[in-house]
């Protein structure tokens, strides 16, 4: 038997000035989730049970964006996405424009499980849920009002919004009632002075007792997305990928992220130049990712645990068989 060990994420990208009680909420959730996927592998349930039961529980919360709690699109509606992948054998199942399921990254396990294909979107997807009988709500369900306010903001800034930065000139901030309490920091973004926003897309990397890997990345895509747009979350090998050697999440602005198929380079690294797992994720950040875009989680069929990004800071925690456990935010 070899060693488990698991990692979480809510996102990279994180205000600096970001008020400590959400710092401390979202820190707490990471606990709760990783103690979830610690009690599941202590009871041998297998890597791909565990990445699929942790980020249900994360999507299920609204504090990071996933599930309900999602980014709103810029008509104001929500249109989810999500991935997994089983790296025993390679086996993957993603979906994206989803407006009623609950939750996602249980679709993207049947789509992997229960259908012929590796990828279902819109209304086929939907269509496919319904049909596998997943639990359906209204897309009401998923809006909460901080993400009104927040696409409300995007909008006046009339700007597309990368990640998790809003420029704040001109927007009378103190009528916002986002991120109560957020402070204006000292970030640019076109030249303008931004804010940021806090939790974003979530994931879960696993490696089990018996060297299995796999991985999950779930989210509602950026605040003031263009409806059906699609990101980096539920494209296998960019956003998500797991083998017999490792599994990757990552999280921050989709588009670069795809630009560097970041999760796979992190593998062929280390299939092809023999790299140990936090070299492979240091090199691929180093060498892949524009400067302040995004980072990532992976694992190793070792049992370690690696942790990347170029942001502002990430929400994650790990932990591994040997009694290591942290949850951190910042460097
Ligand atoms: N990567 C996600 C996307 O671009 C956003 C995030 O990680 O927060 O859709």
């Amino acid at each position: 038997m070899g060693a488990w060990a698991i990692a979480v994420h809510g996102g990279a990208g994180v205000d600096p000035n970001l008020p400590s009680e959400r710092q401390e909420e979202a820190k707490k959730l990471l606990t709760h989730c990783l103690n979830l996927g610690i009690t599941a592998l202590r009871s041998s349930l297998s890597a791909i049970d565990v990445v699929e039961l942790v980020v249900r529980e994360l999507e299920t919360d609204p504090i990071f964006n996933s599930g309900r709690g999602s980014a709103l699109t810029e008509k104001g509606t929500v249109e989810m996405e999500a991935s997994i992948m089983d790296g025993t054998k390679r086996r993957c199942g993603a979906v994206s424009g989803l407006t009623t399921v609950k939750n996602p990254v249980s679709l993207a396990r049947l789509v992997m499980d229960k259908s012929p294909h590796s990828y279902l979107a819109f209304s086929g997807a939907e269509e496919f849920a319904r049909k596998q009988g997943v639990e359906l709500v209204d897309n009401d369900f998923f809006i909460t009002e901080e993400n009104v306010g927040m696409l409300k903001l995007a909008k006046e800034a009339n700007a597309i919004v990368f990640d998790y930065r809003i420029p704040v000139v001109g927007l009378g901030l103190e009528t916002c009632s986002v991120g109560a309490g957020a402070m204006e920091s000292n970030l640019q973004m076109n030249g303008l002075p931004i804010r940021v926003y806090a939790p974003e897309t979530v994931g879960c990397v696993v490696v089990d007792g018996h060297g299995r890997c796999a991985a999950a990345t779930s989210t509602g895509g950026l605040m003031n997305k263009m409806s059906g747009r699609i990101g980096d979350s539920p494209l296998i090998g960019s956003g998500t990928y797991a083998c017999d050697l490792c599994a990757v999440s990552c999280t921050g602005e989709g588009e670069a992220i795809i630009r560097g198929t970041l999760a796979r380079d992190v593998a062929a690294v280390m299939e092809y130049k023999g790299f140990p797992l936090q070299e492979a994720v240091d090199y691929v950040v180093k060498k892949r990712l524009d400067e302040g875009k995004a980072g990532m989680i992976a694992v190793s069929n070792k049992g370690e645990v690696a942790v990347g990004f170029n942001t502002t800071g990430m929400f994650r925690g790990c932990a591994t068989e040997d009694g290591f456990m942290e949850v951190a935010v910042w460097n």
